[in-house]
This record gives C-alpha cells, sequence and structure tokens, in this order.
C-alpha cells in the first residue's frame, strides 16, 4: 500500500468510513466493514447510479439470491472458466497470482497461459516475495466460494460472483413484466463473492464486495439508442486494443470510426464517464481501455474498462461489455426454457419450414406429469437438433434423449407473424467498492505543512452536507443551532451537530470528513443589531463565509446542493 492509500485508511477507520473487518481476531485479508459515515457515502453512490439508470433511463430494479445453485453457473460458464492462476511457493506454500508475480517486466500478463508464466518466473527470476523461495507450477484456482443449500451435501451452490446472472434468469419474468418489449433495463445492487488468491490492495480486491449492475437486454439488429445524440459530440478518452495507445475523441467519432463496437456500447461508455465525473472522480485521472482480445471474459463479445489514476496505479472500477446473446442462449439450452424476444413483422410473411413436432400421445405414458415439458422442449428444437434420428432435449436439468417415436420432422407451410431472437446484452458493471474508494482518493487532500486534510467530497455523494455549530453552547445559541439542525434534517439533508471544542477544530472535523458547508450561530444571531437573525455559512473549498438569513438557510443548501456556486448565493 502506498503512503497516501495508507494515510487514506487510516483517516477512514478513525472516522468511520472504513474497518477492517474482525480485526478483534486479527483480520481477514479482502474484507472491509463499512462504518457509519462510509455507509452514508455508499449509499449516496448507489443513489446517483440509480437516478441516472432508474430515473433517467427508467431502468428496472430487482434484487434477488446470493446463494444460487451449481446449475446457474454450469449454465454461465463461471464453473469452467472463473479462475486466476495461482502458484504455491515451493518452500513457505505460500499461495500467490501468478501473472502478478511478473507485472514488472511484462505488460497486461493476465494474457499468458500457465506454461507461459513459468517460463517469465525463470527469465526474470522471480522467486517467492515471502522467503525469497523457488515459485512452483502455475495451476487454475476457481474464484467461486462452494457452499450447500439444505443439510448435507444433497445440493451444491456457490456463492454469486457477480450479481448480472440473477437478472439473467429472471429474464422471462422480467421480460412479461416489461410487456415483452425491447429494450429491458434492468439493474440490481448487492453483494458478490470472489475468493481471491493474495488480496493486498484495501478496497481494490475484495473478497465479498458490493456490485452496481445493469443488463440491458436489446435487439440484435438494433444497437442504437434514442438519446445518443445528446451526448454524441461529448469526449472519451480511449485506449483501443487495436492501437493500444490513448486517444481523445468524440463519443460519435469513436462509433464511425470503429473503436467502440455499437452506439448503444457508446452510449454507455459515456454515461460512465458521467456517473464517475458526478461522483468527484476526476476526469483527468479517467480513461477507457478496450480488453485485449485474449483479456476478454469468456461471455464478452466486446468489453471497455474504466479506469483511474490511484496511488495503486491505472485501476478498473466499471467494466462496459456487450455481451452478445451468451448469458441467454446458455439458459435457455441448460433450463430448455424459452429466452427469446418476439420480432413482430411489419406484415406477416407466409413461409415452408421443416419443424420437429412431439408426438404426443408417445410422450403421455413415458413421462407422465414431465410430458408437456418434454412436449414443449421438443418443438423448441429446430430440425437441425436431430442428429442420426434422434434429439436431446434439456428438462429440469436432466438430458433426456428421444428417438423416433416422440417426434418427427414435417414439412409446413406457415403464415408467420414474426421472429424469435435471442436478445443481446449490454453491461455496466460497476465496482461500488472500488468506486467509493476512487471518490475518496480523488477527494484527498493532505498539506504536509500545516498538517490539515481536507476531503473535497462532491456535495452529492458527501456523508455530512452541512454542520451546524453554536459558537458557544449556552446563552441560548445552542437552541438555535438546534433548530436549524432540525430544520436540514427535516428536508431530507444530512446535517451534524457539534458543540464541543474551538470552533477551527469543529471546521477541522467537518473538513477531514468532506462535508461541504458549516454553519455556526453567534451571538449576532441573537442579539439586536443589524445581524439579529443571521447565521454564518463557510464553505469548504474557499474557505470563504458569508452572513445569511435563519430563514433563507433551508432555500440556500437546497440550491448548493443542486449545483449553485456558493459566490453566487
Ligand atoms: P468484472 O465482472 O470482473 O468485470 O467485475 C465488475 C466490476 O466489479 C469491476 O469493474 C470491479 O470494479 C468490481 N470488482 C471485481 N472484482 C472485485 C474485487 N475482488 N473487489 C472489489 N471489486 C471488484
Amino acid at each position: 500500500m502506498s503512503d497516501n492509500a495508507a494515510e487514506l485508511m487510516a483517516l477512514c477507520k478513525r472516522r468511520g468510513f472504513i474497518y477492517p473487518s474482525f480485526e478483534i481476531y486479527g483480520g481477514v485479508a479482502g474484507m472491509y466493514d463499512y462504518g457509519p459515515l462510509g455507509c452514508i457515502l455508499k449509499n449516496n453512490i448507489v443513489e446517483a447510479w440509480r437516478h441516472i439508470y432508474k430515473g433517467r433511463e427508467g431502468f428496472i430494479e430487482i434484487d434477488s439470491e446470493t446463494v444460487n445453485p451449481r446449475d446457474v453457473f454450469k449454465a454461465s460458464g463461471h464453473l469452467d472458466n472463473f479462475s486466476d492462476l495461482i502458484t504455491y511457493c515451493t518452500k513457505c506454500q505460500a499461495p500467490f497470482r501468478a501473472d502478478h508475480m511478473v507485472k514488472e517486466f511484462i505488460d497486461n500478463p493476465d494474457v499468458l497461459s500457465p506454461k507461459e508464466l513459468e517460463e517469465a518466473f525463470v527469465k526474470y527470476g522471480v522467486k517467492c516475495p515471502e522467503c525469497g523461495g523457488e515459485l512452483g507450477p502455475v495451476d487454475e484456482f476457481n474464484l467461486m466460494f462452494k457452499t450447500y443449500i439444505g443439510p448435507g451435501s444433497a445440493r451444491i451452490g456457490y456463492m454469486r460472483p457477480e450479481t448480472a446472472q440473477g437478472i439473467f434468469v429472471n429474464y422471462t419474468n422480467l421480460y412479461r413484466y416489461n410487456r415483452e418489449r425491447l429494450p429491458l433495463g434492468v439493474l440490481q445492487t448487492g453483494r458478490s463473492y470472489r475468493n481471491e488468491i493474495a488480496p493486498r490492495q484495501g478496497m481494490i480486491r475484495m473478497r465479498e464486495f458490493n456490485q452496481m449492475e445493469v443488463e440491458l437486454f436489446v435487439d440484435p439488429e438494433d444497437k442504437d439508442w434514442a438519446r445518443f445524440k445528446d451526448i454524441e459530440n461529448e469526449s472519451l478518452d480511449l485506449i483501443p486494443n487495436t492501437t493500444l495507445q490513448l486517444t481523445t475523441m468524440t463519443v460519435k467519432e469513436a462509433v464511425e470510426k470503429g473503436v467502440i463496437a455499437n452506439r448503444v456500447l457508446a452510449y454507455f461508455v459515456y454515461t460512465t464517464k458521467q456517473l464517475l465525473t458526478t461522483l468527484g472522480i476526476d476526469p483527468k485521472r479517467l480513461r477507457f481501455r478496450e480488453h485485449e482480445k485474449d483479456e476478454m471474459a469468456h461471455y464478452a463479445a466486446d468489453c471497455w474498462d474504466a479506469e483511474v489514476l490511484l496511488s495503486y496505479g491505472w485501476t478498473e472500477i466499471v467494466g462496459i461489455a456487450d455481451r452478445g446473446s451468451w448469458d441467454l442462449s446458455r439458459h435457455a439450452q441448460f433450463s430448455g426454457q424459452d429466452m427469446t424476444h418476439f420480432k413482430k413483422y411489419d406484415v406477416p410473411k407466409e413461409v415452408e419450414m421443416d419443424k420437429v413436432k412431439a408426438k404426443n400421445k408417445a410422450l403421455g405414458p413415458r413421462f407422465k406429469g414431465k410430458a408437456k415439458d418434454v412436449a414443449a422442449a421438443i418443438e423448441s428444437s429446430k430440425p437441425e437438433d436431430v442428429k442420426d434420428g434422434k434429439l436431446v432435449v434439456i428438462v429440469d436439468g436432466e438430458s433426456i434423449e428421444l428417438d423416433g417415436e416422440s417426434f418427427e420432422v414435417v414439412h409446413v407451410k406457415e403464415k408467420i407473424a414474426g421472429d424469435r431472437v435471442i436478445p443481446h446484452v449490454i453491461e455496466p458493471s460497476h465496482g461500488l467498492d472500488r468506486i467509493f474508494y476512487s471518490v475518496l482518493e480523488h477527494a484527498y487532500d493532505h498539506d504536509d505543512k500545516e498538517d490539515y486534510t481536507v476531503l473535497h467530497l462532491a456535495p452529492v455523494v458527501a456523508p455530512i452536507k452541512v454542520g451546524v455549530f453554536p459558537l458557544m453552547e449556552k446563552d441560548g445559541l445552542d437552541d438555535v443551532a438546534k433548530q436549524i439542525y432540525d430544520d436540514i434534517h427535516r428536508s431530507n439533508a444530512e446535517a451534524y451537530y457539534d458543540g464541543s471544542g474551538t470552533i477551527g477544530k469543529r471546521y477541522a472535523r467537518m473538513d477531514e470528513i468532506g462535508t461541504p458547508w458549516c454553519i455556526t450561530v453567534d451571538y449576532e444571531t441573537v442579539e439586536d443589531g443589524p445581524n439579529r437573525g443571521t447565521v454564518t455559512i463557510r464553505d469548504r473549498d474557499s474557505k470563504e463565509q458569508k452572513r445569511i438569513k435563519i430563514d433563507d438557510v433551508k432555500n440556500i443548501i437546497d440550491r448548493l446542493l443542486s449545483g449553485s456556486d456558493f459566490a453566487t448565493i
């Protein structure tokens, strides 16, 4: 951890943003608890995300289970593909992420195979950082936490490694809810779990973390977005995988030059920039890097990472992927359910075609209560699925082989009103904890000479919006301050009453946690004279102070929170 990160983590612990989990028992790497201020800041980030995706885009939100049966991850590919490469020290047995061991020597080492990594250990003389021992062979390590659903070992389950699957397995419900229309945008925030091999980067690599994911289901032939024109002239800093060079261009240019695959993906890359900068991420320390072909996740057709510059180096905090039809086609295949969208033609078409038909009479006696599901699975098969007179269907996760007694291929002439297509998925996947940490690091400002810390948090995320102080806790000043505190709270802005210590100390306490404004009630507030009924309001960043009427406090705070400059109030 760099000095900056260590100082910030110390502040986070001291002021109640973040606590290392289970500290009284020595702690567990990669696990953190959110403290009182951390909870508010985290919730404020979630609300800003909802404001864009639910508010502006009109997407819907769900909340699904975190423990999932094995079938879900067999279908999604996580069981077979979701692993990192691990190596153990042959002397002290400490585990390491193999690609991280050669980071100093090779750019993007996560594209290397186990064999190439073993060769790199030899070539660059990489040894165990703990004891200097030789590193052992490189193997795959699946990152999912395994568990059991119910007593005994009857049913294997896994903690979800991403919230996305909960949305995919609910596709038919959500599609129906959306009155069978596309685009269908669904969001979910919640915990995800990855048994990271050796988490050493604070909140960047956690074993239990929070995501805010958006799954947007679109027509594969219509990857456009109505609001694209509103943002097409905005600029993005991009590193395409074709050149690996940083280039700045407009969103429109990025699509026209084929840098970003389509308009809908480009729109959400820019939306990510909008969200992150609203949260206070410095745009000069933000860029979008396209995954290299062999770095792409098993499901991704194209993927861009929002990377921010932190004391840890450039770090991915959001991934925006075009997942193609991977997820829905896999879940359709493994569950036997229809996960398509019905795309209506303008005019119905008459077509001749071959179709697979169930022989219902034969299915009843053989499959009893399951016969209807088997028939549905047969009729959603295509003639080309029939191999050597046999057809395999999956019903309730069971694979059933059928012969000509149960089905036939018939030639039919039909009028069809439309086509069934598997929607494609565009996914902006946000790492909430990484965004939380990045917001803090970009806001952190420590003056070494004065030994004074200010968190320049954007008001929208600041956990406390207004500090309210009586100059002295007597002579009625405290009563006025408490009244102002109550009024601000009633209008739903988080306020903090502080009556102890010098005013300078109270300002310093508020600056250190990023409170944008402080209000002080002094003797002029209560004594006869031109300033009776007024208080001072101080701006955190400019340190400027103004006298305002108590009656105007609520209105002025509202204006400041909606973006008015302090100088204009
Ligand atoms: P991924 O599915 O790997 O693209 O992850 C989506 C987002 O989740 C990333 O952009 C990260 O911000 C976040 N994330 C992934 N792994 C972790 C982790 N171990 N700890 C904290 N955040 C993570």
